[in-house]
């Protein structure tokens, strides 16, 4: 596991802890601090940082770069033929593949902002596997769940302001990052958001006409792909079994969806080997 992007690790954490599990779907109270223009402004604000750091490398090879957009595209779509319709007509989307074959992560902001590693796709191996990931990372997105997570922090009294959370990526500051990784206070919000994130991006999958099965598949992959440590897209995710057990439960609407769809092609993605 590889920790050199600091920056980009507390983007992750505090956004979108790209993995958890929740013994609940939904909760009721949500507690959101700041107005979706101010949402919007912080994540154009977050991901212009991220873009200009150094340490990031997007890729630029079409095999790599053309099946996320195309996936993404059509997952948009179908989030605007949501419930979430309005939300996801006011969010600014954009995603890129960064060039990581080392790091099996994925993230989202709230504003509509997506990233996904190259060392995902081994992992996904076809378009309906990226589709598994890309639904819930937009699926983070159109619940809000990074400015629920942040406004959290905040009532959680931890002397940091709310937009000092958001854009405290610039100074990155150790303890920072560990509250965003280690907050237990937050741990069973993220459960939370992960489940949420999990059942809406695989009803958006299925909508925009991938094989929602795909998502069983690619948890269990993750789960098997290292001897011993969990992958990083994985590793504050304790209840494996419960969330396949979430999948299945769900499938049926899925793919009563994904029946009536109107299907996307299911390419392989490109083969990564890591040096
Ligand atoms: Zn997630």
């Amino acid at each position: 596991m590889r920790f050199h992007l600091p920056r980009l690790l507390l983007l992750c954490a505090l956004f979108v802890p790209v993995v958890g599990q929740a013994d609940h779907d939904v909760h009721q109270t949500r507690l959101l601090l700041i107005s979706e223009e101010e949402e919007l402004r912080i994540s154009r604000q977050a991901w212009t940082n991220t873009l200009n750091d150094p340490n990031v490398t997007l890729s630029i090879n079409p095999a790599e770069t053309d099946p996320v957009l195309r996936v993404a595209e059509r997952i948009i779509a179908a989030a605007k033929r949501s419930d979430y319709a309005k939300r996801a007509q006011s969010l600014e989307w954009e995603i890129v593949t960064i060039k990581d074959d080392d790091t099996q992560n994925a993230w989202a902001l709230d504003g509509g902002k997506i990233a996904i590693h190259t060392g995902m796709f081994p992992m996904l191996f076809t378009e309906s596997g990226l589709a598994a990931v890309i639904g819930h990372e937009v699926g983070h997105a159109l619940m809000r769940h990074g400015t629920e997570r942040a406004s959290q922090h905040r009532t959680a009294n931890v002397g940091l302001n709310l937009a000092g959370l958001f854009l405290g990526l610039d100074p990155v500051t150790g303890q920072l990052a560990n509250l965003a990784i280690t907050g237990g206070v937050l741990l069973p919000f993220s459960r939370s958001h992960e489940s949420e994130a999990d059942h809406l991006g695989l009803l958006l999958a299925a909508e925009a006409g991938y094989d929602p099965e795909a998502a069983v598949f690619v948890w269990e992959r993750m789960a098997e792909s290292s001897d011993g440590a969990p992958p990083e897209f994985l590793s504050t995710h304790p209840a494996h079994d419960t969330r396949i057990a979430n999948l299945t439960r769900w499938m049926p609407e899925a793919v009563e969806m994904y029946e009536r769809s109107r299907k996307a092609p299911d390419a392989l993605l490109p083969d990564i080997t890591t040096p």
